[in-house]
């Protein structure tokens, strides 16, 4: 069993939510960084570039114009399924999705639906599971930018592939939505297939939610999605926001409606912007440009090959196998380079027995605290640990004239002290700890002021 004793959810109480529970989930779009475009060979990397100069007849919708996709976003959208523990279908197809808006120039997007690329994942975060729906492949659109009283369009991000990753209703709080965000950002990250950056846009996400008396069996037949947020903070915000807003409607004996809202980052606070249409109205159909894919088996295996081992298996390894504190295990792996800069510590230095548990956890922590330069070399960065906990040691003899002289000019506290206070010990630690310039360990000047009064 895999149990975090500190890193625990801060999960609200039920009655935080005075007899309701709230019902979450969420989508996530995240745009692959692929050299071109989705179906056209128009670069992806629109960002910064000048309006409407990285576009063609294709992400235009022009007439005529046939798409061609995207070998390297399938694959890597393969290798997000595979890596959220999905289903892969080997064989899916693309569909038109209808709809009428000035960013959509070809009055559809390509997307998938009926064969999205996988289905039916989870992820494990803290010793809980939350379960994906699916995970399916599509085309971003265009930007619009308004000015006051004009609206300008640039599509320079129409047809930059663009994959989506739906959740289950399985979060319960806000808290567990942005552990739960900030772990599939590090996935992909780890994938190298996302920059997945909220600022920037390249993750974005949309969370559902509902709200059910606690008790009560079957789901709440409506939902709200909030748009328009771009920090996993403010995610947090905008849910407790709508949690405690839908709350008061129900509490008047009203049903909220089944809408779209898009959150105020100013004010704190989630408007109406449109009641939902139901799915039906995108007149959905397969896409007859691009016929369907059908992979084997083998060459589904060639392309999860390249899923490196994921933050929270090393996590596990770290605590269970290295016996590292969880905490600084959890710390470590949220940055891949550090992670792997770390297992280099240990692999270059041949750290194997489990004799060197006790030094492989002190490795980590000064990993974790930077007590020691991450730029060295990993074979310079035992070394240089080393010297610190070796110096700590061996200057406990001329810590000792250091201690006992503080302790006899502060025979007031040691009184205090042995009243009872045992609190003022602390004070008499920092006194040495200041003195020695802090190069010792404070547990150790603990244990020495403890033995001598
Ligand atoms: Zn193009
Ligand atoms: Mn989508």
């Amino acid at each position: 069993m895999f149990i975090f004793v500190t890193l625990k959810y801060n999960s609200r109480r039920v009655s935080e939510f005075s007899g309701y529970k709230p019902i979450i989930g969420v989508e996530i779009h995240i745009e692959l960084k692929t050299k071109s475009k989705m179906f056209c060979q128009c670069s992806a990397d629109y960002w910064g570039k000048l309006p409407n100069t990285q576009t063609c007849p294709v992400c235009l919708g022009m007439p005529g114009a046939l798409p061609v996709p995207n070998k390297r976003a399938i694959e890597w959208t393969i290798m997000i399924a595979y890596a959220l523990n999905c289903r892969i279908n080997k064989e899916f197809y693309f569909e038109r999705k209808h709809y009428f808006y000035p960013d959509l120039p070809k009055g559809y997007q390509i997307t998938q639906r009926a064969r999205p690329i996988g289905i039916g994942g989870w992820v494990e975060i803290f010793g809980k599971k939350f379960h994906i729906e699916e995970v399916h492949l599509e085309e971003d659109t265009g930007k619009l930018i308004h000015n006051d009283d004009l609206t300008l369009i640039d599509f320079n991000r129409a047809g930059v592939p663009l994959v989506e990753i739906v959740t289950k209703p399985d979060f319960e709080d806000s808290e567990m939505v942005k552990r739960f965000l900030e772990e599939i950002q590090t996935i992909v990250r780890y994938l190298g297939v996302s920059d997945a950056d909220m600022e920037k846009g390249s993750m974005r996400i949309e969370p559902n939610i509902s709200v059910a008396k606690v008790g009560e069996r079957k789901l709440p037949s409506y939902k709200v999605e909030v748009k328009n947020i771009n920090s996993f903070n403010f995610a947090k915000k905008a849910i407790d926001y709508e949690i405690s807003r839908q709350i008061e409607i129900l509490k008047k004996g009203r049903k909220p409606l089944q809408e779209t809202r898009g959150f105020d980052e100013k004010r704190g606070i989630t408007i109406l912007q449109r009641v939902k249409e139901m799915a039906a109205d995108y007149r959905y159909f397969p896409e007859p440009d691009i016929p369907p894919f059908k992979f084997t088996d083998n060459q589904i295996k060639e392309i999860v090959k390249n899923v490196p081992e994921l933050p929270f298996q090393k996590v596990k390894k770290y605590v269970y196998i290295y016996g590292v504190d969880e905490k600084d295990a959890y710390i470590i792996t949220r940055n891949k380079e550090v992670a792997e800069y770390f297992e280099k510590i240990i692999a270059d230095n041949r750290i194997t027995n489990t004799e060197e548990r006790g030094l492989v956890r002190k490795l980590a922590s000064m990993v974790v605290n930077k007590r020691v330069s991450l730029s060295l070399s990993p074979q310079d960065f035992v070394k240089a640990a080393i010297k610190k906990m070796e110096r700590k040691k061996t200057d406990l003899a001329s810590l000792r004239p250091v201690i006992d002289r503080i302790l006899k000019e502060n025979v007031d506290v040691i009184e205090k002290i042995k009243k009872g206070e045992k609190g003022k010990i602390n004070y008499l630690i920092g006194l040495v700890m200041k003195e020695i310039k802090g190069q010792a360990d404070p547990k150790v000047i603990r244990e020495e002021i403890e033995r001598m009064i």
